[in-house]
């Protein structure tokens, strides 16, 4: 296990206007890494076959703050595919190119409460619910601006070098996998053209949605892709902008109903902050204005999220007082 602290703690803690205590936040940490690591309930996802090879001991979990600290613990170093968790800055970046009120016209914002790869789309509207299940990225790859398909890539590459401070890659062999078994996101995008949702190009934006979702990074990345979240769009490691700030509100919004999958709700009424899970067991958390968290556990409950990282943020939420609607809690901190 490696346990690092990269902090000069208390003083600049308060600076970011943390919770109360901020100076035990790496021994929580360590504390329910110790808690969780023996915990083995779940699946490792198997439906792509690539990612059946991960190992199911993998667990880390790390906190960057708005202020540029780091707190990490586990295997915190470990690559994986980013998975599910590349939906939310392609939306960004869709909003980006295009503006929110016409991207609200080719995906809407509402939550599902069905699977992330259901096949259901809101008719009335002609547009899937919401960025955050599969037909929606799928259209919403449709929509990333490019001459062609490799600029197009070229620009989610650079979005996602932006929120991650360092270049990434796309791990082919996951993609590869993902474009042969994909069947049902194939079918999900014939049935959007044949109801005239997305545009004819669909071999395009479904390419595009396996390469984002092969994109490699570390437990590290996802705290650092949150808190340039919570930051305003701002990574706090680099100081460069991510995503322009008016477009964060709405990123956080979609996460906070529809980030969870079928699980949204009770996280939302659990765990109480912005987040987004991926079946290669991944959750990334913003706790705006304060921090970000990222999980990593390939452990899989029957919703396709990490068993170990729900639990971990359940617990988090509840120790530091994070739920966004804990008014007691927030009121402590401002006392401070
Ligand atoms: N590649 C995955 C898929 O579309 C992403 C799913 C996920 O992480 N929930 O099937």
């Amino acid at each position: 296990m490696q346990i690092m602290e990269s902090s000069t703690h208390r003083d600049n803690l308060v600076e970011a206007n943390l919770p109360p205590h901020p100076t035990h936040l790496q021994t929580v940490l360590q504390e329910l890494y110790q808690q969780y690591q023996p915990l083995r309930a779940g699946k490792v996802a198997s439906y792509i076959p690539e990612l059946s090879k991960m190992n199911p001991d993998w667990f880390s979990i790390c906190i960057t703050t708005v202020d540029g600290q780091r707190y990490e613990v586990g295997d915190f170093q470990q690559l994986f595919t980013i998975q599910s968790i590349a939906k939310v800055f392609a939306y960004g970046l869709a909003l980006e190119d295009h503006g929110s009120d016409f991207v609200l016209t080719k995906v809407g914002v509402e939550p599902t409460g069905e699977a992330f790869n259901a096949i259901i789309l809101d008719e009335k509207f002609k547009r899937p619910y919401n960025p955050m299940v599969n037909p929606g990225a799928i259209s919403i790859t449709s929509l990333i601006k490019g001459d062609d398909q490799s600029e197009r890539l070229q620009r989610l590459l650079d979005m996602f070098h932006r929120y991650i401070g360092h270049a990434s890659f796309i791990d082919v062999p996951t993609y590869v996998s993902e474009r042969t078994t994909g069947h049902r996101n194939r079918a999900i995008a014939h049935l959007m053209l044949n109801c005239g949702m997305i545009d004819q190009k669909i071999d395009d934006a479904l390419d595009l949605y396996f390469q984002q979702s092969s994109l490699m990074v570390n437990c590290r990345d996802l705290a650092t892709m949150a808190a340039t979240l919570a930051n305003k769009g701002i990574n706090p490691i680099t100081t460069e902008r991510a995503v322009e700030a008016c477009y964060v509100k709405d990123i956080l919004s979609v996460m906070y109903t529809c980030g969870m999958y079928n699980f949204a709700g009770e996280w939302a009424y659990k765990v109480g902050l912005p987040a987004k899970s991926g079946v290669s067991g991944g959750i990334l958390v913003v706790v705006p204005n304060r921090m970000g968290i990222g999980i990593f556990s390939p452990l899989l409950d029957e919703r396709g999220n990490s068993v170990r990282g729900v639990k971990v943020c359940e617990a988090l939420s509840a120790q530091l007082g994070l739920h966004l609607f804990d008014c007691a809690a927030q009121a402590g901190w401002s006392d401070e």
